[in-house]
């Protein structure tokens, strides 16, 4: 089918977004090409800033405002900083803290184990969890990697290494579907999860 070049570039662009087909990346470019110019403009001056505006917090390699050096649950003084919740991504930290029920900081390590893609433990934020529980006085950490195989082969990597300098080592309890994303969870099964969470032993 013959497209205009601008909007054949759009479609094949949105096309490399996950979840996002031929199809619905067609709809897509349609729908901005009819809508008013501001949708766009917003649009392409979000995008044009998203990688140069957002930095990663220095502490928790959560994602935050570029130029802060900490993001903004880290330099918050209310939240306790000696509860670590362990998550394998930014999306993670937001799914968790929309259910308001925890009140520690967090570590993103930035995905999780997997043979099979050649992801190990030097690929993630591993070695900057360990001088963070080295340096400090952690009481507790929460492991919260996804209920899947890479979460749970990660999940027991980490219990692994922070045996014997952490008080408490927890995860969270089942009931989060298997293969499933914690980002994908809905707010009371991720809160049962998080008050049930159990100690590896
Ligand atoms: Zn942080």
């Amino acid at each position: 089918m013959f497209l205009p070049e601008p909007i054949q570039r759009l479609i094949d662009a949105l096309s490399r977004l996950p979840g996002v087909g031929p199809k619905t990346a067609s709809r897509l470019a349609f729908y901005l090409l009819r809508s008013p110019d501001e949708l766009s403009s917003e649009l392409s001056e979000a995008l044009a800033t998203i990688k140069t505006d957002i930095a990663y917090c220095q502490r928790c390699y959560n994602i935050t405002t570029a130029g802060r050096e900490l993001c903004e649950i880290c330099s918050d003084s209310r939240r306790d900083q000696n509860l670590i919740c362990i998550v394998e991504e930014p999306l993670d930290v937001i799914a968790l803290e929309r259910t308001g029920a925890f009140e520690g900081v967090y570590h993103v390590l930035d995905g999780a184990l997997s043979p099979i893609e050649g992801i190990g433990p030097e690929d993630l934020k591993i070695q900057e969890l360990m001088a963070r529980v080295e340096g400090g006085e952690v009481g507790e950490i929460i492991i919260a990697t996804n209920p899947s195989m890479e979460g749970d082969a990660t999940a027991m990597f980490l219990q692994g290494q922070l045996k014997g300098l952490v008080a408490r080592v927890t995860r969270l309890a089942r009931g989060l579907p298997m293969g499933g994303d914690l980002e994908y969870a809905d707010q009371n099964t991720i809160q049962r999860a998080l008050a049930g969470r159990q100690e590896m032993k």
